[in-house]
């Protein structure tokens, strides 16, 4: 079977509703408080455990009952946790999410355990790697974590995906190691201080990340689809499907995790891109993170429904 290594962040999202944000010095009261699993690395790791894939995810939590709660939620996926660090000093990342009646949101996240990850843990999942035929990454961990696991991932033919999320700028070193980088348009802006709105102006963004040593750029657009930028080659794109968007909440996440699970089994790179177009409109239609990612058979029955 394909095997997936993802290494990133684990974090306990404890989202509340209030009727506004509280701006400095206020209290609000709110309501319907809920703990939901997310953090991009797992959430991405769930999204190519539902192709159907073995996944491991290597991260870090702390040891305490967020930790232990999201690495069984992980076990239940039927990811592999057993590169999953505890760490004693800092607690389990969470995302303090505030929304307000209109639906904007205030978030504060404290990395906590997830930025314990040290290159060192990477080379401890060493076995992990080895079977892998792809590793997927994002920016949530320590960026030395990140370019150790693209090292080793390189240095065993392992093929590495990396979505720069959060945005920040990255160095050359680990550019060059980057078989594939997906990011969103604000991303793609960020990464290359250009506009990324058109499609016209996605394929100068993804080219000028071509130069900058990747091999091939996979721009989303939200409702745009999703853009293939290789060098020397004409680029290739896929439609969004249109479908009644309820919240976008890890459309992202479940584009990754379909196209990466797709690359990683063999497919034509135009099915990948249909692939995770289908699994983003699908997790658009429904409400919540890791709830709304799809599975392989629902992307299945989206696209056989599909003109
Ligand atoms: P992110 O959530 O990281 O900003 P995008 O918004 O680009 O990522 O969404 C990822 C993919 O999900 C897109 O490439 C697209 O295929 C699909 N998608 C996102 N928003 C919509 C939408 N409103 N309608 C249809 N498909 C969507």
């Amino acid at each position: 079977m394909t095997k997936m290594v993802v290494v990133g962040s684990i974090n306990m999202d404890l989202v509340v509703r209030a009727p506004h944000i509280p701006i400095p010095g206020e209290t609000v009261l709110g309501s319907d408080f809920g703990t939901f699993p997310g953090g991009k690395g797992a959430n991405q790791a769930v999204a190519a455990a539902r192709q159907g894939v073995d996944v491991t995810m290597v991260g870090c939590v702390g040891e305490d009952a967020f930790g232990r709660q999201l690495v069984s939620g992980l076990r239940l996926e039927k990811i592999d946790t057993q590169f999953i660090h505890l760490d004693e000093t800092a607690p389990t990342g969470v995302a303090l999410i505030t929304l307000d009646a209109a639906g904007q949101n205030s978030i504060v996240v404290a990395s906590g355990a997830n930025y314990k990850l040290t290159p060192g843990h990477i080379h401890q999942a060493g076995p992990a790697f080895s079977n892998a035929s792809v590793l997927l990454l994002q920016l949530e961990s320590p960026l030395e974590t990140v370019i150790a696991a693209a090292q080793n991932a390189r240095a065993l033919g392992v093929k590495v995906i990396l979505n720069p999320a959060p945005a920040q700028a990255l160095p050359r070193e680990l550019l060059s190691l980057v078989d594939v980088l997906i990011p969103n348009e604000s991303e793609a802006s960020m990464l290359t201080g250009l506009p990324v709105a058109s499609l016209g102006q996605a394929e100068a963004a993804a080219r000028h990340l071509l130069d900058m040593g990747i091999r091939c750029v996979v721009v989303t657009l939200g409702p745009q689809g999703a853009l293939l930028v290789r060098p020397g080659q004409p680029p290739i794109h896929a439609l969004a499907f249109p479908v009644n968007v309820v919240d976008t909440t890890s459309a992202g996440d479940s584009f990754i995790g379909a196209f990466s699970v797709s690359l990683a089994d063999g497919l034509p790179l135009e099915i990948a891109l249909r692939r995770g177009c289908a699994a983003g409109a699908l997790a658009a239609t429904r409400h919540g993170a890791q709830p709304s990612i799809p599975t392989a058979s629902e992307i299945d029955q989206f696209l056989a429904r599909q003109a």
